[in-house]
């Protein structure tokens, strides 16, 4: 009997799956990007710009890492094996240099392809270093994911503990030989390169301390398994996976996908709401923004049952506030949206909220309207501008015709009682 092919991913895909919080949806568009993802009109277009600057980025910060090893000494076991265009280099034929390591000799390659089955997966990634260090005649292997990052973040070490465990399946009945030296696959050590973020430098490679991975390899092997929660996911039909839009969205490559093709449905994950409330709104029959807007004078039976399921925690009375907003930010169906809804509207009940009056016992208040303006490519704040005013008036952001076009009005304006004044060419 034939045994099914597993499914091809990479090690960045887990990654990035961790990453925007175990999203099933982004590793389903991933796993089956040619059926769902590209025949989108336009979506190679919709891409975000940003990604070859932050890869641009990594890139450099990864040539700062090797420079640190071949200023200490390291030889570059890669530099003979780069062909053509292609910059990474098998494991097997990174081995073969290895063998030939005189001992004693510290040595590196970057870019080492490792590729192995996991659970239900043909799994392949790229080393970003693999290092031999020397302690006294013993060798020892470290696999080193570098990023350009400052913050310690959970899929950064999936992914090297995933490199880990593709090494070692591909060591099974092979010994590694360094100098003549057989090294064991349990004792690979892994370990991960960031930005000190007190200095804003690049940590030492060479003085990090080599990470416990438990954890994270038992995760991994449940996550992977046959029958387990991606294998699951994969198999199942597009509409059947439940999603959360949100702020993860933001950096996610498919949010062109998800967007648009949850407008074109009007689904209630516009909303932002949990998967599980969309499926239980979905079996009472609530399955568009249109019957969360308009719901029935008196609700069907299903309806009802919804309401008195605990696992429900969601305001019907709310949803339906908030699907008039949403929907009217989409192209109207059928007959045009009533006169009474808008882009936005007040929520009732929600109290008196928290911020102090303009005018108080110890006179006007002095507010501050703060812009920020971040560099994702060096992941820190770029520029800080604020408005800060002891003004009666409020700040008035409008909008206006230009050429036939509704855009941002870049002058300053603010409103006083009956007047509106420019704030241009004021201290
Ligand atoms: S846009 Fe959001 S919901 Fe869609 S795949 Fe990406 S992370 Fe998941």
């Amino acid at each position: 009997m034939n045994t099914p092919a597993l499914t091809a991913i990479t090690v960045n895909d887990i990654g990035e799956y961790i990453r925007h919080q175990s999203c099933d949806r982004r590793f389903y568009l991933k796993v089956h990007y040619d059926r769902e993802v590209r025949p989108l009109p336009f979506f190679d277009r919709l891409l975000n710009t940003l990604e070859p600057v932050l890869s641009q980025v990594g890139k450099d910060r990864e040539d700062q890492w090797e420079k640190e090893l071949t200023d200490n000494g390291f030889r570059d076991l890669a530099a003979g094996l780069l062909k053509g265009k292609h910059d990474d280099v098998t494991w097997q034929d990174f081995a073969a240099e290895l063998a030939k390591l005189p001992p004693g000799m510290p040595a590196y390659a970057r870019q080492v392809r490792v590729q192995a089955d996991l659970g239900a997966f043909a799994v392949s990634g790229l080393i970003d270093f693999v290092l031999v260090k020397w302690n006294a005649d013993r060798p020892r292997l470290w696999l080193v994911e570098c990023k350009a990052s400052r913050r310690d973040r959970t899929y950064h070490r999936i992914q090297v503990a995933l490199y880990r465990m593709l090494l070692q399946r591909m060591l099974v009945g092979r010994a590694v030989l360094i100098g003549g030296v057989v090294i064991p696959a349990d004792s690979i050590e892994c370990m991960i390169a960031r930005i000190d973020e007190d200095r804003n430098t690049n940590q030492s490679i060479l003085t990090l301390p080599a990470l416990d991975l438990t954890s994270e390899e038992a995760d991994i092997e449940r996550l992977l398994d046959v029958g387990g929660r991606l294998d699951r996911a994969v198999a199942l039909p597009l509409g059947d996976i439940g999603y959360r839009l949100d702020t993860k969205c933001d950096g996610c490559i498919y949010n062109v996908h998800c967007l648009t093709e949850s407008a074109r449905q009007r689904r209630p994950e516009l909303l932002g709401i949990e998967p599980v409330s969309a499926r239980l709104l979905h079996a009472a029959g609530l399955k568009t923004l249109d019957d969360l807007a308009q719901p029935a004078v008196f609700p069907p039976p299903a309806v009802e049952a919804l309401l008195r399921n605990p696992g429900f925690d969601e305001n019907l009375k709310l949803l339906e506030v908030r699907a008039k907003a949403r929907r009217h930010t989409l192209p109207a169906v059928g007959s045009p949206a009533p006169a009474e809804e808008h882009d936005v509207a007040s929520i009732p009940n929600t109290g008196v909220g928290h911020l102090p009056a303009h005018e108080g016992d110890n006179g006007r208040l002095l507010r501050v309207y703060l812009a920020v303006d971040y560099d994702y490519s060096e992941n820190r704040i770029g520029a800080l501008s604020a408005h800060v005013t002891r003004s009666d008036g409020r700040l008035h952001t409008r909008f206006v015709d230009t050429a036939g076009r509704w855009e941002p009005d870049p002058e300053l304006l603010v409103t006083v009682p009956y007047v509106r004044k420019s704030l241009r060419n004021r201290g």
